[in-house]
């Protein structure tokens, strides 16, 4: 009995009627596919309209931290930025926030540092002991 392999498309013998891979591999290539698909799909829509909707929430849209906040938020929807310079625009992105609505920036980033210096090191830990 052939199957058609739903992968790669090709024909195979297939020795279940349900068959749907023509190989493990396709099988398993099939499923990181879908996995894929999903991540490439987050519930995050548009971060510029988010920004745009707190600050006008706040009252604080025509400011001129609330107006650099937008700029920065959508220089970070541009798809050339690299991992890097995102995560400083995102720091630069929080701190306008924060300036515009009139948090104090500086509680939340002190908390943030301790928190990665924490993580930081429990992945250390973890990559020692799976190193053993
Ligand atoms: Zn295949």
């Amino acid at each position: 009995m052939q199957g058609l392999c739903q992968c790669c498309g090709g024909v195979f013998e297939a020795r279940r009627r349900d068959a749907k891979f023509c190989s493990d591999n396709c099988r398993k290539r099939a499923r990181r596919k879908s996995e894929v698909a999903v991540s490439e799909h987050p519930p995050v829509t548009g971060l510029v309209e988010v920004v745009r909707q707190e600050l006008r929430r706040a009252g604080k849209e025509l400011t001129p931290a609330g107006q650099q906040a937008l700029i920065v938020a959508d220089r970070m929807t541009v798809p050339q930025e690299t991992g890097s310079s995102i995560s400083a625009l995102s720091k630069e992105l929080t701190a306008l926030l924060a300036l515009a609505v009139g948090k104090a920036a500086a509680p939340a980033s002190t908390t943030d540092e301790v928190k990665a210096k924490r993580d930081e090191k429990r992945t250390r830990a973890q990559a020692r002991s799976s190193a053993r």
